[in-house]
C-alpha cells in the first residue's frame, strides 16, 4: 500500500506546541489574549439549543451578509472556510496542478510550502531584502507559475508591504496574488480594496489572531465573485459548521469588540518592543499582534530554553540559509511582564 510519492516524501507541516498539560504563558502561535466578545458564546449557545440534526448552510449566508456589510463588497464576493488555512487549500487546489509552480516569500509562512507538496506541485521561494522589502525577482514570469503567496503583515516579520505595492506586484505578476491577512487588523492599512481593482488580488482573513477565536476554526477570502464561484466547486460542501458559523457571525458583528481589543493589543506591542530594545534585543517594528527579534550580542535559541523552563513559551525559528529569532506574541500587559521579567533576570 502506498501513498502518492510527493506525499511520501514530505515532512508535514508541524504547528506550534499546544502544551495540553500544566501552566504555561503562552506567546508562541499569536493567540489573542483576550477572550472573544461575549456575543460569540451566545450565539453558540442558541445555535445549540437550535439543536444540530440539520446540515449547516453550505456557503454561511449570515456571515457573508455581515461580512460584506464589513468590507463594502456584496455577500458573493466572500468565500468561507474552516480556519483561513481551509482558504489557502482550497486557492491552492482550485489553481495549482501537479508539477507547476507556487511562488512565496522566505522567510514566511511555512504552511504554504506543505499546501505545495500536497499537490505535487514545486515551490519557489523568494528572500526578503535585510529590511524586508520584496525584491522584484517575485513578479518575474515564469512558465508554469500558477500561483503567489504574500502574507502581510507577514510572519515571522510582521512587517507588511504598501496596498500600492502590492497593487504593483499584482498588475505585473502572471498569475494570482493571494494576500494572506491572517494579522491585518492589527495594521495601519490593508489590501481589501484592492480586490475590487483587480481581480488578481485575493485577500484571506481570520477569526484565529484579531477575533480571539483560533479554536472555532473560521476564515474567509474576499475575491471578485466570477473567482469565488469556482472555489465554491472545490470547497467541501459542508466545510463550516453550524456552531462555527453562529459564533463567527456574532464575532464579526461587533466591531467595537474588535477596535477595543485591537488597542489594547498595539499599546502592549509598543511597550514590549521598547523593553525587549533596552534588554539589547533587535525588534522589527511590527504591524502584527507578535515581534520578531534577534539578540545584538547572545545566541537566542538558550534565551527561548530558559524562559520554557520557566514555563513561558515563545517560538524559536531558524530559517535554512536566513538565519534565527524569536518570535513572541502580544499577550496581556500581565503575562508580557512576566516575560520581560524573565528576561532582565537572564
Ligand atoms: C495563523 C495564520 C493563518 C491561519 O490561521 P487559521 O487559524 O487557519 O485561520 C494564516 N496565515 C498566517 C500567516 C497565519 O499566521
Amino acid at each position: 500500500m502506498s501513498v502518492r510519492p510527493n506525499i511520501a516524501a514530505m515532512s508535514g507541516y508541524v504547528p506550534g506546541e499546544q502544551p495540553q498539560a500544566g501552566k504555561f504563558i503562552k506567546l508562541n502561535t499569536n493567540e489573542n489574549p483576550y477572550p472573544p466578545s461575549p456575543k460569540v458564546t451566545q450565539a453558540i449557545q442558541s445555535a445549540l439549543e437550535g439543536g444540530l440534526i440539520k446540515y449547516p448552510d453550505p456557503v454561511a449566508t449570515s456571515f457573508r451578509n455581515r461580512a460584506a456589510e464589513v468590507y463594502g463588497v456584496e455577500p458573493d464576493w466572500i468565500l468561507c472556510g474552516n480556519g483561513s488555512d481551509d482558504v489557502l487549500t482550497i486557492l491552492t487546489r482550485a489553481f495549482v496542478s501537479e508539477g507547476q509552480l507556487l511562488r512565496l516569500p522566505y522567510p514566511s509562512y511555512i504552511l504554504y510550502r506543505t499546501l505545495a507538496e500536497i499537490q505535487g506541485a514545486k515551490y519557489e521561494e523568494v528572500r526578503f531584502a535585510e529590511d524586508w522589502s520584496l525584491p522584484d525577482t517575485f513578479i518575474v514570469p515564469k512558465g508554469n507559475l500558477k500561483l503567489a503567496f504574500l502574507p502581510c503583515p507577514n510572519s515571522p516579520s510582521g512587517t507588511v508591504l504598501s496596498p500600492e505595492r502590492v497593487l504593483r506586484i499584482a498588475e505585473r505578476l502572471p498569475c494570482p496574488l493571494v494576500v494572506d491577512e491572517a494579522y491585518a487588523d492589527f495594521a495601519d492599512q490593508n489590501c481589501t480594496e484592492l480586490v475590487k481593482r483587480n481581480k488578481k488580488i485575493m485577500v484571506s482573513r481570520t477569526l484565529s489572531k484579531s477575533y480571539g477565536l483560533a479554536g472555532l476554526r473560521f476564515g474567509f477570502l474576499i475575491a471578485q465573485p466570477e473567482m469565488i464561484e469556482q472555489f465554491l466547486k472545490v470547497k467541501d460542501s459542508y466545510n463550516c459548521d453550524a456552531l462555527s458559523i453562529a459564533g463567527a457571525t456574532a464575532a464579526i458583528d461587533d466591531q467595537d469588540w474588535l477596535q477595543e481589543n485591537r488597542s489594547k493589543v498595539l499599546a502592549t506591542r509598543q511597550r514590549m518592543s521598547g523593553d525587549l530594545e533596552q534588554l539589547g534585543f533587535s525588534v522589527v517594528p511590527s504591524q502584527a499582534n507578535f515581534v520578531w527579534c534577534t539578540h545584538t550580542e547572545r545566541p537566542v535559541q538558550p534565551i527561548y530554553e530558559e524562559l520554557k523552563k520557566n514555563r513561558v513559551l515563545i517560538r524559536y525559528m531558524n530559517y535554512a540559509d536566513w538565519g534565527d529569532g524569536l518570535r513572541i506574541s502580544v499577550g496581556t500587559d500581565e503575562q508580557v511582564d512576566a516575560c520581560i521579567g524573565l528576561l532582565k533576570s537572564m
